[in-house]
């Protein structure tokens, strides 16, 4: 794979596939732009050697042109943050995109139009992916979080660039950090996996066994293994069609030598709401009631594991906690993952809803890396390949 490392691209016309894809509100105002941040040193690194920059990235999931998912407000914050102005024109293909580009000079940088506004895009279309090499001499993808899609932006386009093809500096960095959680002399490590549902998570599972000691096991998803061990789980969230997985993972687990921790209290609510109705054994949760948190005694079980650990990974929260009864589970064990880290242990956080919590709880500064992709992360820790990285090979 080519790095940017010494690299120069003096008075070449560079084409950055970047990951742009911000939350916007009512008001298209950008609510976090940590994407926008994360791709600057790759922006800065080509535009000190001379270049002009042409930066392309989707944002959200438009059916067709959608203007409330276009890229302008995402120009504009990018102009802030470079104090530099940012030229957005408002198409990502054509002729008349190709001769704005071409009148530019070394110095300029484009930000084009939303790519998935055409559905070739998604579809890895070659015709599409042959356009939108005509933009440029250079390719480099820094877009992680996309990396797992062989979409024509990150996989099709590739192939028209021969050499000239990079990989970029943050795209660099998370293949880096990423790989630390396989590093075997780490040891203890720790993965700490919750959210919603276990059918997200069945293959990352089975794959983290051969490279961690021990499994903690949270949120929503933890209610389908308690099932699978005779539980009684109420009306939590569970998943009837996933309990066999649960057993295998289980039966896996025992095969491998792999310590599977789950929660042994649950905080639980008489509907999905903000209100306690009962702190239980998670194996006796009442009728109907549903589990939203994982208890004191649970905390408090994986707070010392995760102390011991010298290598955590950690995706997906323990609990609703976007409600604040059910949010103490989350917020201990981020809390617990960051004194770990100033204890001198590696720990690595991603995927949508923990990044969010960690956010929430001030911790992003205490934590080693924050990944930028969630769905590209769990497929990268799975073992999978994700195609717009072996394009890049
Ligand atoms: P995921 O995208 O799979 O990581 O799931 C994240 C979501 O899981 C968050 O929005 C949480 O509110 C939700 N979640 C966590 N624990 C539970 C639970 N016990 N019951 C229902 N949803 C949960």
């Amino acid at each position: 794979m080519n790095f940017l490392i010494n690299k120069s691209f003096k008075n070449k016309s560079v084409l950055i596939r970047v990951d742009f894809n911000v939350p916007l509100n009512n008001e298209l105002q950008i609510t976090d732009d940590s994407r926008i941040v994360a791709a600057l040193p790759t922006i800065k690194h080509v535009l000190d050697s001379g270049a002009k920059i042409v930066l392309i990235s989707h944002l959200g999931r438009p059916k067709g042109v959608d203007k409330t998912l276009s890229l302008l407000p995402v120009s504009k914050k990018l102009s802030k943050l470079l104090d530099k102005p940012v030229i957005f024109l408002n198409d990502c293909i054509g002729e008349n995109i190709e001769n704005c580009i071409k009148s530019g000079e070394a110095g300029d940088i484009f930000l084009l139009e939303n790519l998935r506004f055409y559905k070739e895009e998604t579809k890895g279309d070659y015709a599409f992916s042959k356009k939108l090499s005509n933009l440029a001499d250079v390719y480099i993808n820094d877009a992680f979080g996309t990396s797992h899609r062989a979409h024509a932006s990150t996989h099709g386009v590739v192939e028209h660039f021969q050499d000239e093809k990079y990989c970029g500096l943050l795209l660099e960095k998370e293949i880096i950090n990423l790989n630390k959680v396989f590093n075997q002399n780490n040891s203890p490590s720790i993965a700490i996996i919750g959210g919603a549902k276990i059918s997200s998570k069945i293959d990352v599972l089975f794959s983290l066994m051969n490279c961690v000691d021990k499994i903690i096991i949270g949120g929503g998803m933890a209610y389908t293994f308690i099932r699978a061990l005779g539980g009684s789980v109420g009306a939590s969230l569970f998943e009837k069609d996933k309990i066999n997985a649960a057993k295998e993972i289980l039966s896996f687990s025992k095969e491998k030598g792999v310590s599977v921790l789950l929660p042994v209290d649950s905080i639980n609510s008489n509907s999905f709401s903000n209100e306690i109705s009962s702190s239980t054994n998670i194996f006796n949760i009442p009728d109907k009631e549903m589990g939203l948190d994982i208890g004191p005694k649970s905390i408090a079980l994986f707070e010392k594991e995760i102390l011991l650990a010298k290598n955590i990974i950690w995706n997906g929260p323990m609990g609703v906690f976007e409600f604040s009864n059910f949010s103490s589970g989350t917020k201990l064990v981020g809390e617990a993952v960051a004194n770990s880290t100033k204890k001198g242990s590696y720990s690595l956080v991603g995927g949508g809803d923990s990044v969010a919590a960690i956010k929430k709880y001030n911790l992003e500064n205490q934590v080693s890396y924050i990944s930028t992709g969630g769905g590209a992360m769990l497929e990268f820790l799975e073992g999978k390949e994700l195609p717009a990285l072996k394009a890049l090979l």
